[in-house]
């Protein structure tokens, strides 16, 4: 079923529209001085305009983190045509059409997110925000202002609800009261789960006792058996039916919306985990909603798209070409340019901690062994063809047994078809035994865990693991002592996306419990760092265009009032993004380039 505006699930979304804050307000403190560093900007000096070294931007007057380990630190940095010129003594004598003193503000390279869902986190940025809701009767009252806006019918659409946070999951009755009978869809900000009301379960037929459970999914009951609203894993798919696919020119508008807040958060390069058909896909032909972007200018950031495994056949060609698994017309991994790229093909393998789905050699506690999403046969089989065709693999890989099955598969393809370093990589790799390290290691994987898990999620995650499996929950300290990249990552929308928060959690592995999971694999403020510039960079093969503010690379950078690397005992995640720029272009902060000193 289609679903035309305001009479489906898609709500007016002036009704919804900005129930986020706006941006930088949660890491809006000011610098130790109670000021952030004002940055003036002089106009072009018109008698040196035509010299023939003229550089684009000039930044001086800053503290620059290079994350280049030959010359590490500098003060000032010349832009040409997109790219850094040079540092220090290579511009002090380069007119510049313009310059910025920076006043003492901190230069670092942009920052990238090596795994996030940016059409997903778009559309949820137009849909009733209940990440912060920490009572039923709050979500109630929230359901309730969202349908008093609304035409009688229209549906109401909620996104991020934290169980954990409320004290139960909310129910059919409750939505049907506070949505005065309408439709309601509440998403769970895990993804694995959403409660909808009596209205929705009747469109979907799953209303009543006799209601058989989806394969792959589950319908919760009350004790007569009669669903409660909520419908877990692939139950869920009952109501994204009726959705889905969305809209080109819908997406388009979701991605511009995410990319303005990854540019206010400093991300220059970011990996999208799985377009097309599958588990988190929009529609089919999803990349063409990142082209349209793109053409509007929307784009503000690099992008990197994983094509999700289901969007793979069985290729045809010339007998030379061997089988393989790909999309049509051959493209893969690489095809594009520095701004929008096909990136790994992407697997998943097995569930999530969270929904106790993950894979595991030993039972999570009071749970099972977890799930596969397919026979580990026929997903080992579909990397190898994968690998044959030239595509890096991202295999979603959370419990230990997963982890097995990606590093069999991975082993396998290099065997029976060798290509030299692919960087496959290992999406999550959530709960790693101490035996599998030197083989992550030896088989040239990257592990791609997601630092903020451990704050939004982690005193859940500890919990299904228990106390024994704790010191393997998303380690990072244990990857690079075994020589390990390991790029910084989000997942957004499970968890937060600002990458000063990733890497505050990197360094505290704090909970928001308070609790400190796994002390051991806590790292230096200068490793997280490189992890959200340089090591993400790698893992997307792009280390020789840009992750670290050398002569010759991209101008992707971030202006921030504070050192992430000094932080003199403040939490990295206060620190703010004054100004980002990508290809030397300024996609947020203008304003505060523009101030006068
Ligand atoms: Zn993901």
């Amino acid at each position: 079923m289609k679903c035309a505006v305001g009479a489906g699930p898609r709500a007016p979304s002036t009704a919804l529209a900005a129930p986020h804050p706006p941006p930088n307000t949660r890491v809006g403190t000011p610098g130790p001085s109670g000021r952030a560093p004002r940055l003036g900007r002089s106009r072009p000096n018109r008698s040196t305009e035509n010299a023939s070294s003229m550089l684009d931007l000039k930044l001086t007057n800053a503290r620059i983190r290079t994350v280049d380990d030959e010359r590490p630190l500098a003060t000032a940095l010349g832009i040409v045509a997109g790219r850094v010129l040079g540092l220090d003594e290579d511009v002090a004598d380069l007119p510049a059409r313009t310059t910025v003193d920076c006043g003492g503000a901190v230069i670092v390279p942009g920052f990238g997110d090596a795994h996030n869902h940016m059409a997903w986190f778009g559309q949820s940025l137009s849909e009733l925000e209940l990440e912060t809701v920490s009572t039923l009767d709050g979500l109630h009252d929230a359901v309730a202002r969202a349908a008093s806006a609304l035409p009688e019918g229209a549906w109401i659409v909620g996104s991020g609800y934290d169980d954990a946070l409320l004290g139960a999951h909310p129910d059919r009755h409750g939505l049907d009261r506070a949505g005065g009978g309408r439709p309601v869809w509440l998403k769970h900000r895990s993804g694995h789960m959403c409660t909808v009301s009596s209205a929705v379960l009747r469109q979907v037929g799953a209303d009543t006792a006799s209601v058989a459970d989806p394969d792959g999914g589950v319908i919760v009951r009350d004790g007569a058996g009669v669903p409660t609203g909520l419908l877990q894993e692939r139950a869920q798919e009952m109501v994204t039916a009726l959705v889905m696919p969305y809209p080109v020119a819908e997406l388009a508008d979701a991605l511009a919306r995410a990319s303005r807040v990854y540019a206010s958060e400093g991300l220059t390069h970011v990996v999208e985990a799985g377009i097309g058909r599958g588990l988190i896909g929009r529609t089919p032909v999803e990349a063409a909603a990142y082209q349209l972007a793109r053409d509007r200018g929307a784009l503000l950031t690099r992008v990197e798209l994983m094509v999700a495994a289901d969007n793979m056949h069985p290729l045809d060609g010339h007998a030379d070409d061997g089988a393989g698994a790909g999309i049509d017309l051959g493209l893969r991994t690489g095809f594009g340019d520095d701004r929008l790229r096909l990136g790994p093909m992407k697997i998943w393998l097995d569930g999530s901690l969270i929904g106790h789905t993950a894979a595991v050699s030993e039972p999570l506690c009071g749970h099972g062994h977890g799930v596969y999403q397919n026979s580990p046969e026929e997903m080992r089989a579909l990397v190898v063809a994968a690998h044959r065709a030239g595509w890096r693999v991202a295999a979603h890989a959370i419990g230990d047994d997963a982890v097995d099955v990606a590093l069999e598969a991975f082993t396998e393809a290099q065997r029976a078809f060798p290509r030299p370093d692919v960087r496959h990589r290992v999406e999550h790799a959530g709960v790693v035994r101490p035996d599998q390290l030197p083989r992550i290691a030896e088989a040239g994987l990257v592990p791609v865990p997601q630092p903020r898990f451990l704050y939004a999620l982690g005193d859940g995650m500890a919990a299904a693991v228990g106390p024994d499996r704790v010191p393997w929950l998303y380690r990072h300290r244990s990857f690079l002592d075994h020589g390990l990249r390991v790029p910084g990552s989000s997942d957004r929308p499970v968890a937060p996306g600002a990458p000063l928060l990733g890497m505050e959690s990197m360094v505290e592995r704090a909970t928001s419990s308070g609790a400190v999971l796994a002390a051991d694999e806590r790292v230096s403020a200068q490793q997280a760092l490189r992890a959200y510039t340089i090591d993400a960079a790698w893992a997307s093969h792009d280390e020789h265009r840009r992750g670290s503010l050398t002569p010759g690379k991209l101008a992707d950078l971030v202006v921030l009032d504070r050192d992430p690397v000094d932080t003199a005992g403040e939490g990295i995640g206060t620190i703010r993004v004054l100004a980002t720029l990508v290809g030397g272009e300024c996609v947020y902060g203008a304003e505060n380039l523009d101030g006068l000193a």
